[in-house]
């Protein structure tokens, strides 16, 4: 419960309307998609509602309302959209969430210098609309397009189907403007390119809300690609599919989607090859030339054309069923399908090493992956895996053991735990195993930026 006197300070930054504390709207706000059934041993954390939920409309009320929190020592978790898959917005006991949803507009759009500026909660699909009104596509396509935001994106650094192509959300930043945890505004730069380091901008990115609010950001943009063709090509096996991608990728083509999936009757790469015309029909005509039919086999590209106009509908669906529900309706959902889903990046030395070790993790706890799969660069791997027996809690505990012995291989080959959704407070305990000497100066980052821990605490760091 919030003292009375800061609740009426709150009001007086926000306005009356756009702060709400009734039970409901904490719990429709305070989660993301990570569900108990995908977080096993987190159900307090997940369970966990702030205090108030506040809709500011300028960096300088945000500004103001985190000069009160550091007064009264008060948490203080930034929203974006709540899409997150790993309980990055799970709030600490009597926080204040800072949702970003009323700061959604366009700031600039520089067509000369292929950059766009907004603020931070401008959900990502009506921004690539603007753009397509303009000519123009952004970088980030993530299956989450049209419900995730801006700043969401950028602090977990998203990755998307046209990565291969554009990189991931965070490589499309130019600038930040960010609200830091004392409550000063570091207004955004929009120098293209800085000439010395560290560039203070990529210093927020993936940092899932712990060093500050990200409120305004400037985004490369692209010219709409004037032609695209699909193209479907079949493999005997994962290992003559991978080296086929590592060769495409090596050449340079730059696809907009280079994915390469194993589920249980086929090896298949998906490439979409879009921009100028004669670029596409002479890559198209490089990897044609590269097939020996005996490893590689083309498949009709319907197949693909099919998979890229479908690559939105899970969000879709998430949009209906469960986004600005409550929990109780958010984890009713899937309660009884239980799966776990991998993303982790390797060297590309190191894939095929990691998917044959990670075979005798699946086995051990009696389980069965449904799908092996390499998306946008060669190193993001993943693994979508499901029990063999029914649900039950012991099946839980399998689903789980196996999940951390193939996070702590990958950390031990190199690898990271995560290479996309950010990890929340999902897989915060494995941060430092991954981060390794590095994890000390970053706390020691955050301590000196925010020397009262209020800023999204309990994450990471
Ligand atoms: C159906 C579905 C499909 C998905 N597909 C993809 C996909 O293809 N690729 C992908 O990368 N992700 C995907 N996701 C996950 C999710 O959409 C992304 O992680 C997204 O980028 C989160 O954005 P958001 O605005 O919802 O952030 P939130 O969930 O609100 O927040 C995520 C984290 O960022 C912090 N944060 C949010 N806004 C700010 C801000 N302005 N300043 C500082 N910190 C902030 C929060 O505190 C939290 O830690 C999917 C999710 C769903 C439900």
């Amino acid at each position: 419960m919030l003292d009375p006197s800061i609740l009426d300070k709150l009001r007086s930054i926000v306005g009356q309307h756009n702060i709400v504390t009734e039970e409901t709207d904490l719990d429709i706000f305070s989660s993301d998609a990570l569900s108990p059934n995908r977080a096993l041993y987190l159900q307090n954390e997940l369970a966990t509602l702030p205090s108030a939920v506040l809709f500011p409309a300028s960096s300088q009320q945000i500004s103001d309302i985190i000069k009160l929190a550091n007064i009264h020592l008060i948490p203080v978790t930034p929203l974006g959209a709540g899409t997150g898959v790993m309980g990055g917005i799970a709030p600490s006991k009597n926080a204040l969430m800072i949702s970003l949803k009323n700061m959604n507009n366009l700031i600039t759009f520089d067509l000369t210098s292929k950059s766009v500026t907004v603020e931070a909660g401008m959900i990502l699909g009506e921004l690539n609309y603007i753009l397509n009104t303009k000519n123009h596509v952004l970088g980030h396509d993530p299956y989450s397009l049209s419900i995730a935001s801006v700043g969401g994106a950028i602090s977990t650094n998203g990755v998307g189907y046209t990565a291969s192509k554009y990189g991931t959300m965070g490589e499309q930043v130019i600038g930040l403007e960010a609200v830091l945890p004392t409550g000063e505004i570091l207004p955004i730069s929009q120098i293209p390119s800085h000439s010395v380091g560290p560039d203070i901008s990529n210093f927020f990115i993936g940092t899932e809300g712990t060093l500050g609010v990200i409120t305004k950001a400037s985004l490369k943009i692209y010219p709409q690609p004037k032609a695209t063709r699909f193209m479907s090509i079949g493999f005997p096996d994962f290992k003559s599919g991978y080296q086929f991608l590592l060769n495409i990728y090596n050449a340079n083509l730059q696809p907009s989607l280079l994915e390469l999936s194993q589920s249980a009757d086929q090896v298949i790469m998906h490439l979409v090859l879009d921009g100028e015309a004669d670029i596409i029909a002479a890559s198209i005509k490089w990897i044609i030339n590269k097939m020996d039919n005996q490893h590689q086999f083309q498949i009709d590209s319907d197949t693909t054309a099919s998979y890229w106009s479908k690559r939105h509908n899970s969000a879709e669906l998430y949009s209906k069923t469960a986004l600005n529900k409550t929990r109780k309706y958010k984890w009713k959902r899937n309660q009884d399908h239980i799966f776990e889903y991998i993303h982790l990046s390797l060297p590309p030395s190191k894939i095929l090493e990691y998917k044959q070790h990670s075979e005798r993790i699946i086995q051990k706890h009696n389980l069965h992956v449904t799908e092996y799969a390499i998306w946008g660069r060669p190193d993001f791997f993943s693994m979508m895996i499901i029990p063999k027996d029914p649900c039950s809690e012991s099946v839980r505990q399998q689903l789980y053991e196996a999940s951390e012995s193939l996070l702590q291989l990958s950390c031990d080959m190199d690898g990271s735990i995560e290479y996309c959704h950010g990890i929340g407070i999902k897989l915060k305990h494995l941060a430092v195993k991954e981060l390794g000497p590095s994890y000390e100066l970053i706390k020691r980052v955050k301590s000196t930026l925010d020397p009262n821990y209020i800023m999204n605490p309990n994450k990471y760091i």
